[in-house]
Protein backbone atom coordinates (compact mmCIF):
# COMPACT_ATOMS: atom_id res chain seq x y z
CA UNK A 1 0.00 0.00 0.00
CA UNK A 2 1.65 3.44 -0.93
CA UNK A 3 1.45 6.10 1.45
CA UNK A 4 -1.33 8.24 -0.27
CA UNK A 5 -3.74 4.93 0.36
CA UNK A 6 -2.91 4.47 3.91
CA UNK A 7 -3.52 7.84 4.60
CA UNK A 8 -6.79 7.72 3.11
CA UNK A 9 -7.78 4.39 4.90
CA UNK A 10 -6.68 6.50 7.96
CA UNK A 11 -9.14 9.01 7.65
CA UNK A 12 -11.97 6.55 6.63
CA UNK A 13 -11.57 4.71 9.77
CA UNK A 14 -11.55 8.55 11.80
CA UNK A 15 -14.76 9.19 9.77
CA UNK A 16 -16.19 5.77 10.79
CA UNK A 17 -15.34 6.08 14.45
CA UNK A 18 -17.20 9.26 14.49
CA UNK A 19 -20.45 8.58 12.27
CA UNK A 20 -20.59 5.36 14.85
CA UNK A 21 -19.82 7.37 17.97
CA UNK A 22 -22.90 6.79 20.24
CA UNK A 23 -23.35 10.40 20.63
CA UNK A 24 -25.95 13.25 19.74
CA UNK A 25 -26.14 13.85 16.05
CA UNK A 26 -24.80 17.51 16.88
CA UNK A 27 -21.99 16.81 18.85
CA UNK A 28 -21.09 14.50 15.86
CA UNK A 29 -21.72 17.01 12.84
CA UNK A 30 -19.44 19.69 15.11
CA UNK A 31 -16.83 16.77 15.18
CA UNK A 32 -17.08 15.90 11.59
CA UNK A 33 -16.68 19.54 10.73
CA UNK A 34 -13.50 20.30 12.96
CA UNK A 35 -11.77 16.89 11.17
CA UNK A 36 -12.64 18.34 7.81
CA UNK A 37 -10.98 21.53 9.19
CA UNK A 38 -14.49 23.52 8.60
CA UNK A 39 -15.10 24.68 12.07
CA UNK A 40 -15.97 29.12 11.56
CA UNK A 41 -12.69 30.37 13.60
CA UNK A 42 -10.84 33.29 12.88
CA UNK A 43 -8.48 31.66 10.48
CA UNK A 44 -10.97 30.10 8.45
CA UNK A 45 -13.34 33.13 8.24
CA UNK A 46 -10.13 35.58 7.10
CA UNK A 47 -9.69 32.99 4.52
CA UNK A 48 -13.26 33.44 3.67
CA UNK A 49 -13.03 37.50 3.78
CA UNK A 50 -15.75 37.48 6.63
CA UNK A 51 -13.57 38.67 9.09
CA UNK A 52 -10.63 41.28 8.63
CA UNK A 53 -7.06 39.80 10.10
CA UNK A 54 -4.99 42.96 11.50
CA UNK A 55 -8.56 42.89 13.78
CA UNK A 56 -10.07 40.08 14.70
CA UNK A 57 -7.43 37.22 14.08
CA UNK A 58 -6.45 36.55 17.32
CA UNK A 59 -7.88 33.63 19.76
CA UNK A 60 -10.96 34.91 21.81
CA UNK A 61 -9.28 32.99 24.99
CA UNK A 62 -5.63 33.70 25.24
CA UNK A 63 -5.44 36.71 22.94
CA UNK A 64 -1.87 36.19 22.03
CA UNK A 65 -2.42 33.63 19.04
CA UNK A 66 -4.37 33.25 15.66
CA UNK A 67 -7.33 31.14 16.18
CA UNK A 68 -6.71 28.40 14.09
CA UNK A 69 -8.37 25.44 14.60
CA UNK A 70 -5.37 23.56 16.28
CA UNK A 71 -4.57 26.38 18.38
CA UNK A 72 -8.12 26.60 19.78
CA UNK A 73 -8.99 23.36 20.33
CA UNK A 74 -5.43 21.66 21.44
CA UNK A 75 -2.66 24.08 22.22
CA UNK A 76 -4.13 27.06 23.80
CA UNK A 77 -3.24 27.11 26.94
CA UNK A 78 -6.90 27.90 27.97
CA UNK A 79 -7.95 24.40 26.13
CA UNK A 80 -4.61 22.12 26.99
CA UNK A 81 -5.23 22.52 30.34
CA UNK A 82 -8.83 20.67 29.52
CA UNK A 83 -6.95 17.82 27.88
CA UNK A 84 -4.06 17.88 30.31
CA UNK A 85 -7.17 17.34 33.18
CA UNK A 86 -9.13 14.75 30.95
CA UNK A 87 -5.61 12.37 30.64
CA UNK A 88 -5.42 12.59 33.98
CA UNK A 89 -8.57 11.34 34.68
CA UNK A 90 -8.68 8.32 32.34
CA UNK A 91 -5.40 7.86 33.31
CA UNK A 92 -3.03 8.55 30.77
CA UNK A 93 0.17 10.42 30.34
CA UNK A 94 1.16 10.95 26.97
CA UNK A 95 1.68 13.98 24.69
CA UNK A 96 -0.80 14.50 22.37
CA UNK A 97 -0.67 15.61 18.21
CA UNK A 98 -1.74 19.02 17.44
CA UNK A 99 -3.32 18.41 14.08
CA UNK A 100 -6.75 17.05 13.93
CA UNK A 101 -6.60 13.90 12.80
CA UNK A 102 -3.50 12.62 14.65
CA UNK A 103 -4.93 13.95 17.85
CA UNK A 104 -7.94 12.48 17.42
CA UNK A 105 -6.07 8.67 16.47
CA UNK A 106 -3.98 9.08 19.56
CA UNK A 107 -6.79 10.05 22.47
CA UNK A 108 -8.84 7.32 20.85
CA UNK A 109 -5.76 4.50 20.97
CA UNK A 110 -5.08 5.47 24.75
CA UNK A 111 -7.07 2.33 26.06
CA UNK A 112 -7.46 -1.00 24.42
CA UNK A 113 -10.10 -2.12 22.05
CA UNK A 114 -12.61 -2.30 24.43
CA UNK A 115 -12.32 1.69 25.53
CA UNK A 116 -12.60 2.95 21.17
CA UNK A 117 -16.10 3.64 21.83
CA UNK A 118 -15.82 5.70 25.00
CA UNK A 119 -12.70 7.27 24.02
CA UNK A 120 -14.13 8.73 20.71
CA UNK A 121 -17.54 9.43 22.59
CA UNK A 122 -15.55 11.88 25.09
CA UNK A 123 -12.89 13.04 22.40
CA UNK A 124 -16.13 14.40 21.01
CA UNK A 125 -17.34 15.60 23.77
CA UNK A 126 -14.37 17.66 24.76
CA UNK A 127 -14.17 19.25 21.18
CA UNK A 128 -17.74 19.91 20.85
CA UNK A 129 -18.22 21.22 24.30
CA UNK A 130 -14.94 24.04 23.66
CA UNK A 131 -16.47 24.74 20.60
CA UNK A 132 -19.68 25.22 22.40
CA UNK A 133 -18.01 27.28 25.23
CA UNK A 134 -15.87 29.03 22.98
CA UNK A 135 -19.44 30.63 21.35
CA UNK A 136 -20.86 31.60 24.40
CA UNK A 137 -17.90 33.23 26.16
CA UNK A 138 -17.29 34.96 22.53
CA UNK A 139 -21.25 36.03 21.95
CA UNK A 140 -23.04 35.96 25.35
CA UNK A 141 -20.20 37.07 27.54
CA UNK A 142 -19.79 34.02 29.36
CA UNK A 143 -16.63 33.34 31.55
CA UNK A 144 -14.04 30.52 30.66
CA UNK A 145 -13.67 28.78 33.46
CA UNK A 146 -11.72 25.32 33.67
CA UNK A 147 -13.09 23.80 36.20
CA UNK A 148 -16.99 24.64 35.66
CA UNK A 149 -16.13 23.07 31.24
CA UNK A 150 -14.31 20.09 32.51
CA UNK A 151 -17.41 18.96 35.01
CA UNK A 152 -19.79 20.15 32.58
CA UNK A 153 -17.94 17.48 30.22
CA UNK A 154 -18.12 14.69 32.05
CA UNK A 155 -21.61 15.42 33.20
CA UNK A 156 -22.79 15.27 29.32
CA UNK A 157 -20.47 11.80 28.66
CA UNK A 158 -22.41 10.04 31.68
CA UNK A 159 -25.93 11.20 30.64
CA UNK A 160 -24.55 10.29 26.84
CA UNK A 161 -23.34 6.89 28.26
CA UNK A 162 -26.82 5.84 29.61
CA UNK A 163 -29.12 7.83 26.27
CA UNK A 164 -26.90 6.11 24.04
CA UNK A 165 -25.59 2.88 25.72
CA UNK A 166 -22.02 3.74 25.30
CA UNK A 167 -19.58 1.11 25.67
CA UNK A 168 -17.51 2.24 28.41
CA UNK A 169 -15.58 1.25 31.42
CA UNK A 170 -17.69 -0.01 34.18
CA UNK A 171 -18.11 2.25 36.59
CA UNK A 172 -20.41 3.25 39.27
CA UNK A 173 -21.23 7.58 38.80
CA UNK A 174 -18.60 7.35 42.32
CA UNK A 175 -16.02 6.10 40.64
CA UNK A 176 -16.91 8.01 37.19
CA UNK A 177 -16.65 11.66 38.13
CA UNK A 178 -13.96 10.59 40.66
CA UNK A 179 -10.34 12.39 39.12
CA UNK A 180 -8.09 9.44 39.30
CA UNK A 181 -7.39 6.59 36.21
CA UNK A 182 -10.64 5.44 35.50
CA UNK A 183 -9.15 3.30 32.43
CA UNK A 184 -6.26 1.96 35.31
ZN1 LIG B 1 -5.60 30.79 22.56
Amino acid sequence: MNSNRTEAGRKDSVYTKIWNAPVPNKAKTTAWRILKGRLATCENLIKRNVINLSVEANCFLCATQTETLEHLLFTCPKTDEIWCDFLGWIGKKTALHRSTNAHFRAFTSLGSKADVQFLTGTWICIVWSIWKERNNCKFNQGTWNIQKIVAEIKTRIWSWKLAFKMQSPSLDSKDFFSNSGILG
